[in-house]
């Protein structure tokens, strides 16, 4: 199979909202008059995102998953998105897998797919998604991550952590180095919880509807891709404020602890704090908000169906500070993912 017939067989379809989709050297697309486009790139990379033996329809899914989140944060409507794709070779049964994949989350969300690029290659994924935010009396209506003020409520979507929880359970690194032997032995997950962090870690839904239905209400916003603290940090530092977080608030949005086979001591709370605050692959959205504006930030969440939990302020005094449940200062270090560090 040529590259063209792959690209025909797996990647073309009827152009719906584009004016011109796949085939042609440039798609056109249509935005509509008083909006504004947002388009933004994410690419994953074989070994580094995913395991090379993960399932193909879950790495459509996720590859798109992650750029519908970009779309997300901005308060975006996603429009369309091109694909370059590089593979090792052309098997029929892995693209069929992955162009379902991800059709059924771009259909989900009236994303088409317009264009884009293959070659042959180690297997490496780039896609770039355009979205259209309004402009409401000559104001872009786009979330940003620098309209955080002191005094603002600090929200993140959905659950943190699973996603981590799953990665170090897949790993065998659950259980944290010890320096003193004996060694303790990495503990497993049970399956059924394994399951259910896996789909955290591999089938990220991308919480669109939510950060549409903040536009006007949230200050700021970002999603979380490589962990709470670190993530939060780029808010802090293009608001020019600080904040406070209430860790206990943190720790129960790890859905893990709700699942019937959860036992106390399954995973260290040092572990449990570590997949929450700095675990990464959440793909939540983290945004703030007035105090005045709770009851719109509920209806938000009720709109879009997507919890929504306050979990701690904005303030003047530059930097993150944790606390616990008692409100007394966590010391100790938290690090959120960094390709180059
Ligand atoms: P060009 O050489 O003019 O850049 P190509 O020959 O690479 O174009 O691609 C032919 C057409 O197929 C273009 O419309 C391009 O956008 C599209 N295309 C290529 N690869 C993909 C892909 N992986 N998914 C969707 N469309 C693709
Ligand atoms: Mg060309």
């Amino acid at each position: 199979m040529g590259e063209f017939d792959l690209i025909e067989r797996y990647f073309k379809r009827p152009a719906k909202r584009a004016a011109l989709g796949v085939g042609d050297d440039c798609a056109l697309l249509r935005p509509t008059p008083g909006t504004q486009l947002a388009i933004s790139s994410d690419m994953l990379v074989e070994n580094r995102h995913f395991f090379a033996d993960v399932d193909p329809a879950t790495l459509g899914h996720k590859a798109l998953a992650v750029n519908l989140s970009d779309l997300a944060a901005c308060g975006a409507t996603p429009l369309a998105f091109t694909l370059a794709l590089a593979l090792p070779g052309a098997d029929e049964a892995w693209l069929a897998a992955f162009s379902s994949g991800l059709f059924a989350l771009a259909d989900a969300h009236g994303c088409e797919l317009i264009g884009g690029d293959t070659t042959q290659g180690p297997l490496n994924i780039c896609i770039t998604v355009f979205g259209e935010v309004p402009v409401l009396n000559g104001k872009s209506q786009a979330l940003l991550r620098s309209g955080a003020k002191a005094g603002d409520d600090v929200y993140v979507s959905g659950t943190l952590g699973d996603a981590r929880l799953a990665l170090d359970a897949l790993r065998g690194t659950l259980a944290l180095p010890t320096l003193a032997p004996p060694l303790e032995l990495a503990p497993a997950l049970p399956l059924a919880l394994l399951a259910q962090t896996r789909q955290r870690l591999e089938r990220p839904a991308p919480r669109v509807a939510l950060g549409q239905a903040l536009r006007g209400v949230a200050t700021a916003a970002l999603d979380l891709s490589d962990g709470l603290l670190g993530d939060l940090t780029h808010i802090l530092k293009a608001s020019g404020v600080g904040a406070t977080l209430d860790t206990s608030l943190a720790l129960n949005l790890l859905a893990a602890r709700q699942h019937a086979d959860w036992t106390p001591g399954l995973v260290s709370a040092q572990k449990q704090l570590e997949c929450v605050l700095s675990g990464g692959d959440d793909y939540e959205l983290a945004f703030t908000a007035p105090p005045s504006a709770r009851e719109a930030v509920q209806t938000a969440a009720r709109l879009s169906a997507t919890p929504v939990t306050r979990i701690g302020h904005i303030e003047l005094e530059p930097g993150l500070r944790l606390v616990d449940a008692q409100g007394q200062r966590l010391s100790g270090q938290f690090f959120s993912f960094d390709h180059f560090a």
